[in-house]
């Protein structure tokens, strides 16, 4: 499935988030130069901003990494898989970020496997993007539910959080790369897992209460050997 067309159009978004990425860059660049030449002067203690460079530091080098995800090749092999797997693997990764935020995370789906044609690598880098989205809006700690069903052709996968919910006037802009509220956010969590969805054939969509929390719900059309089976 890795034609000409979608190639072309991969190189586009590339190129428009380049430009971004490089906006985005300089400034935390711009600021870290600026205490260095502070420090060169011997003129100042520069001690107090460590921390806030290690901060600007750390963001350029999470925005970098991020970016790499849209860059790179397309290397994906698509097999018939089961989501449950992604599920589990994705509540591993989680297990020491429970552990310090005292946020639960629960699986509520089936056990029987529920299979796509999918990469599996990225199915839990969509869902690892939404539950820390999740566990990072839930400032007074909750559950964070994943939840897997079988819909006509399609698996429905969703990840419900209690905290805070969006604004009506920010759940336009989610989507989009470099949209951030956090203070050192990337904005490229929401836009990494919309693409990989759409590459995958699906939809992703949200749902939100503003104190209640939210739901972001992925479908995906379920592997040819389910559909007839
Ligand atoms: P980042 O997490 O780096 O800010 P994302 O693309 O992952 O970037 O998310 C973009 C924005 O969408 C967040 O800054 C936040 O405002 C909002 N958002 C995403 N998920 C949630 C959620 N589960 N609850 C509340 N707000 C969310
Ligand atoms: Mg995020």
């Amino acid at each position: 499935r890795e034609d000409h067309l979608l190639r072309s159009e991969k190189m586009r978004m590339v190129g428009e988030l380049a430009s971004g990425m490089a906006h985005e860059i300089r400034n935390p660049l711009t600021t870290v130069r600026g205490f260095l030449q502070i420090a060169k002067s011997n003129q100042y203690n520069i001690e107090p901003w460590y921390d806030l460079m290690m901060q600007e530091i750390t963001r350029m080098s999470e925005l970098t990494a991020e970016f790499l995800q849209f860059s790179k090749p397309h290397a994906s092999s698509y097999r018939l898989k089961p989501l449950n797997g992604c599920i589990v693997r994705v509540m591993q990764l989680m297990e020491s970020e429970s552990i310090r935020t005292g946020i639960s995370i629960v699986y509520t789906g089936p056990e029987e496997p529920v299979s796509v044609l999918m990469d599996p690598d990225k199915i839990v880098q969509v869902l690892l993007n939404l539950v820390k989205n999740a566990y990072e809006a839930m400032e007074d700690g909750g559950t964070v539910t994943i939840d897997l069903s079988v819909r006509g052709e399609y698996a429905v996968l969703e990840v419900r959080d209690q905290g805070k919910g969006i604004p009506e006037k920010e759940l336009e802009k989610i989507f989009r790369p470099f949209f951030t509220t956090k203070e050192f956010g990337t904005g490229l969590g929401l836009s990494i897992c919309q693409k990989i969805v759409q590459d995958h054939e699906g939809i992703i969509e949200v749902e939100t209460v503003t104190g209640q929390g939210t739901t972001f719900r992925i479908t995906l059309p379920l592997g040819v050997a389910q559909k007839h089976a």
